[in-house]
């Protein structure tokens, strides 16, 4: 049996991720020497460079360039309003959360905001990646901000 992949985004809060989809707040044009992280999700042809800055121990000035289906990007636009201003620690707290969600070990927090439109993805296996790349994308320059900190 062929996995069904697509999605009716009816279930899905269609609108939110729509508008963010065609919306991506934080896009930026970003060249692949600008990014700190190039992450892509093979199985879907999604791809994001990402770049961002620590400032006093808060995540600020989120930028990435997203390719991809309507979650990917949606993701990433979503993901980059919720944590950009985020102490450190939040941030990661909420990527941690989001993952555990999309894995269904955990129900997702109301207070989200858009991010809840993405809930429904969970009940998709094959497009959890989607939805998440842009989160581990986000956990993954945070730690080369970081790396980078400590050898200054
Ligand atoms: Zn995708």
């Amino acid at each position: 049996m062929t996995p069904n992949t697509s999605i009716d985004l009816d279930d899905l809060y269609q609108d939110i991720i729509l508008d963010h989809y065609k919306h991506p707040r934080h896009a930026a044009k970003l060249t692949p020497e600008e990014a700190l992280v190039d992450e892509e999700n093979p199985t879907c042809g999604d791809q994001i460079l990402l770049t961002l800055d620590l400032e006093d121990g808060c995540v600020t000035n989120v930028r990435y360039a997203a390719h991809g289906c309507a979650i990917s990007v949606a993701s990433a636009s979503m993901m980059s309003e919720l944590l950009t201003g985020k102490p450190e620690a939040e941030a990661r707290q909420l990527i941690q959360d989001f993952v555990a969600v999309m894995k269904g070990e955990k129900d997702l927090d109301p207070e989200l905001g858009d991010v809840v439109a993405l809930e429904g993805v969970k009940k998709f296996p094959l497009r959890i990646k989607c939805a998440t790349m842009s989160w581990h994308a986000l956990l993954h320059a945070l730690e080369k901000r970081k790396a980078e900190g400590v050898m200054e």
